[in-house]
């Protein structure tokens, strides 16, 4: 199997990470290879068996031009400094370049100890790495950006936890793991050189363009603020709540990274928090862009030393973008909302319809998911969905009377706003309670289920008769739902 691996952060960038080596697994099992990524990154496998595919994405085997190597980086974790994280569970095996010239970092995640371990083991258990594999999916096929999963292999291991489970190793593809906290590292321990070096190296990485800049370290920052305030509108919009917001989770690239307690939300409550380590709700659902703002702060004051060396002017336009951040990050949602709701122009109206929309969803403990697609079906006519998720059928009329109206407005149809609603309202989400059943029952052996949610969160836009259970909510006595990292 060739990877034509091309290694430019380990032939670049050394002092930036430590040479790391897997831990053999006992018996290596492939669970699945994400044959469409695969294609999508020009990844070969030709007649490789399944065993051969295990072998390679658990670590037992190295392939051939791969410079495993674990990244230093630092963090806020829950607002506190940690000025040590790194791989701490994950190698990178190389970069590879897609034939459409993107390049991709190949990491496996749960190989076993690096030099940024700490006091942990280096592994991960199969169900996380079941959930990572399937969300990051789920995230994909709705078009928020996010990592990858090429593979998923169970490594014959224990893994200790509050009990043994099965352990497992994903391969992770992402179009690099730098993140905010690879920046507060090398600011924190390094000095100037370090960070100039490291924002050198990112924009010519991830924004090329940007090299001729007057000042590319201000106009990376641009970027990536722009990028970020993306990604956390696109994610509210599907109800996805991340559940770790540290900067060492905050990928430069703009990628959702870090799938350990994230979960989807269920009945609309912007205080919802799904992390049992989440306590006082620092990243519940709806205080994600208060977060993205501060994480953006941090970013801004680790790559001041490289802004203030092109021109120490510049320090007052980094603070006057970060300052711009709830403006923009509104702009950017509200256009989210208006699509969602099926709106295609702009009215001075539109923030109040908006705002009212989300009190009532919250007043009426409404299903998030199901909601905007009961609006299309109400568009063409049939109310039973809507009807079925408030407490009484008309709970919404005033707000419903509003958005109708506004609808009437636009220049198309009905039938057309609703089709365009379908196409980016999603149908099919990871449900917290089928990913729990479909992970207890990979855990204890059988893939069916999981296989089969995975399946289904690809495809998450059209009306797929005999799959109403997974389209359904949860029974409305299961229970608060908890996550673990
Ligand atoms: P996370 O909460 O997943 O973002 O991880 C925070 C830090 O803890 C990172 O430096 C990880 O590499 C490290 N870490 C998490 N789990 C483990 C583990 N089982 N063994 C070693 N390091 C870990
Ligand atoms: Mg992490
Ligand atoms: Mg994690």
């Amino acid at each position: 199997m060739d990877f034509a691996f091309d290694n430019s952060f380990h032939d670049s960038m050394e002092g930036f990470y430590a040479p790391a080596e897997a831990t053999l697994p006992s018996s290596p099992e492939l669970l699945i290879f994400n044959h469409a990524l695969g294609k999508r990154l020009g990844i070969d496998i030709g007649s490789c068996s399944d065993q051969e595919l295990a072998r390679i994405f658990s670590g037992k085997e190295t392939p051939v031009g791969a410079n495993p190597l674990a990244l230093a980086y630092a963090g806020h974790q829950f607002g506190h400094f940690s000025p040590q994280l790194g791989d701490g569970r994950a190698l990178l095996l190389g970069e590879i370049i897609a034939p459409d010239g993107a390049r991709f970092d190949v990491q496996l995640k749960g190989s076993g100890p690096t030099a940024f371990s700490r006091s942990g083991d280096g592994k991960a258990a199969i169900g996380p790495v079941l959930r990572e594999f399937l969300v990051s999916e789920a995230m994909a096929a709705m078009g928020v950006p996010t990592t990858r999963a090429l593979a998923a292999v169970a490594t014959g291991d224990r893994v200790q936890r509050e009990r043994a489970h099965p352990g497992a190793v994903l391969t992770r593809i992402a179009s690099s793991h730098i993140r905010v906290g690879t920046f507060q590292f090398f600011a924190a321990h390094f000095g100037a050189d370090y960070v100039v070096q490291l924002a050198d190296y990112s924009i010519r990485r991830h924004f090329p363009e940007l090299v001729e800049a007057a000042n590319p370290s201000l106009a990376m920052l641009d970027r990536v603020i722009g990028l970020q305030c993306d990604l956390i509108a696109h994610w509210l919009g599907v109800g996805f709540i991340h559940g770790v917001m540290n900067t060492d989770n905050v990928a430069i690239s703009g990628e959702t990274i870090d799938y350990g307690p994230c979960a989807f939300m269920d009945r609309f409550s912007v205080n919802t928090v799904f992390s049992s380590i989440d306590a006082n709700g620092r990243y519940a659902y709806g205080r994600q862009p208060q977060i993205l703002h501060w994480n953006m702060a941090r970013f801004a004051e680790a790559l001041l030393p490289a802004i203030h060396r092109v021109s120490p002017t510049d320090v007052d336009a980094a603070k006057a973008l970060v300052d711009a951040i709830p403006g923009r990050f509104r702009t950017l949602w509200h256009t989210r909302v208006r699509e969602k709701l099926g709106l295609s122009g702009e009215d001075v109206d539109d923030g109040e319809l908006i705002d009212t929309l989300f009190d009532e969803l919250e007043e009426h403990d409404v299903d998030f998911t199901s909601f905007f697609r009961a609006l299309a079906m109400l568009l063409r006519g049939d109310g039973a969905l809507f009807e079925s998720l408030l407490p009484t059928p008309d709970a919404m009329a005033p707000w419903i009377a509003d958005w109708w109206e506004r609808i009437a407005r636009e220049p198309t149809g009905p039938l057309e706003h609703a089709a365009a609603m379908d196409a980016v309202n999603p149908l099919y989400i990871p449900r917290n309670h089928l990913v729990e059943a479909a992970l207890a029952a990979a855990e204890a052996g059988d893939l069916a289920p999981w296989l089969e949610l995975l399946e289904v969160v690809r495809h998450p836009y059209a009306v797929r008769p005999g799959f109403e259970r997974f389209a359904e909510p949860a029974a409305s006595d299961a229970g608060p739902y908890q996550t673990f990292c």
